[in-house]
């Protein structure tokens, strides 16, 4: 018996079932006993990897993009270079070491980032205290300039409400208690306003989910881009519209019932990337590319052969299939999609025409 379901089966039976957002955000960020307050849940020891966490070439790729769209502005100085949800800031460090000969990107850059968890923060000043980060909870505080942003697997991260469709109205999942055990259950189905345009792509009983905080999020670095100018380019598994039920638990590299260990295994839903878009508007969004065939286009396989050149036996091994985890349809590739946005009238976004 864990201590944050002893306060999760109290607080049902003080107020009744809570909301799937609910039990994620006490899960994954409860003060005391929350997944990402109390760990670093990154690498072999830890409940899942990342892409920048299985090979360099990850942050190198995205940092060369970042510098090419900010070449293609205009290099405006000085300007935002902000991440959410850096880990351990090992893609940021991969993309400024890439970076460092770019005629004046390094001199024009202020590093923001964005991070909930006091122990990932530490590792990100550790990784990254050479460039003086500033940390912030909410995107909100981003300063007023030009805004070049990263978010590789942030997005899955933020809480979803679950909608099951019941004739004309929804009714929303609901973690409750039975005996003692967190279950799920049902609400009574109400209508939606808001899941009106659901209505044409579902069927009875189909599961919709929705991301309130995503909103406000894409929302602050729209309105700056679309002010200073700027890009953002948001990497995560989901697809143009969520369907299904896709609220995931991973514990110790593998999957684990989402109930099971709260606080102590990783939860986290596809993302809905029409809403992320729709969100974005004044900004333009470039079409949903396919993780593996955007770094193909950046040039990673000619990266991944100059890298090869230099290793052999066990390392080149690792290598080798580090790269194919990252790109083939069958690995990270297909499953992960690159959203990138940026004003109408900017140039087109390297790797995602
Ligand atoms: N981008 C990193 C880490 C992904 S894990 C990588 O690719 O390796 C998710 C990251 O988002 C973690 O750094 C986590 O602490 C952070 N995070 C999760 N929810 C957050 C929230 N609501 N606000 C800010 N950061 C959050």
């Amino acid at each position: 018996m864990t201590a944050l379901r002893d306060i999760l089966l109290r607080r049902i039976a003080l107020d009744g079932p809570m909301s799937v957002a609910e039990y994620m955000t006490l899960c994954l960020l409860h003060p005391e006993h929350g997944y990402y307050t109390t760990r670093d849940p990154l690498g072999a020891r830890g409940d899942f990897t990342t892409a920048p966490e299985i090979s360099q070439m990850f942050g190198e790729m995205l940092g060369l993009w970042v510098a090419q769209v900010w070449m293609d502005q205009g290099a405006p100085a000085p300007f935002t270079l902000a991440e959410l949800g850096p880990g351990r800031g090992t893609l940021m460090a991969d993309a400024l070491r890439a970076t460092r000969s770019v005629p004046g990107f390094h001199e024009a850059l202020r590093l923001h980032l964005v991070e909930a968890s006091p122990v990932l923060r530490a590792a990100q000043a550790a990784a990254l205290g050479g460039f003086a980060p500033v940390f912030h909870d909410s995107p909100v505080d981003l300063p007023d300039q030009p805004l070049f942003l990263i978010a590789n697997e942030f997005f899955d991260a933020l809480p979803v409400r679950q909608f099951q469709r019941k004739g004309l109205g929804w009714a929303e999942r609901m973690v409750g208690a039975t005996d003692g055990r967190l279950v799920m259950g049902l609400a009574p189905p109400a209508p939606l306003t808001a899941l009106d345009h659901r209505m044409r792509d579902t069927v009875e009983d189909q599961i919709v989910e929705t991301c309130a905080p995503a909103r406000p999020v894409i929302e602050a670095i729209a309105q700056r881009i679309a002010a200073h100018g700027g890009a953002a380019l948001i990497v995560d598994y989901g697809d143009w519209r969520s369907r299904g039920d896709t609220l995931q638990a991973l514990r110790q590299h593998a999957y684990d019932d989402p109930l099971a260990h709260p606080g102590r295994a990783d939860l986290t839903a596809h993302v809905d990337f029409e809403a992320l878009a729709l969100a974005a508007a004044p900004l333009r969004a470039a079409p949903l590319t396919p993780q593996g065939v955007f770094l193909e286009r950046l040039g990673m396989s000619a990266r991944a052969d100059a890298l090869a050149q230099g290793l052999s036996g066990a390392r080149l091994e690792s290598h080798i299939a580090a790269y194919r985890r990252l790109t083939h349809p069958q690995e990270m590739g297909q499953l992960f999609k690159v959203l990138g946005l940026a004003p109408v009238s900017a140039p087109e976004l390297p790797g995602l025409a």
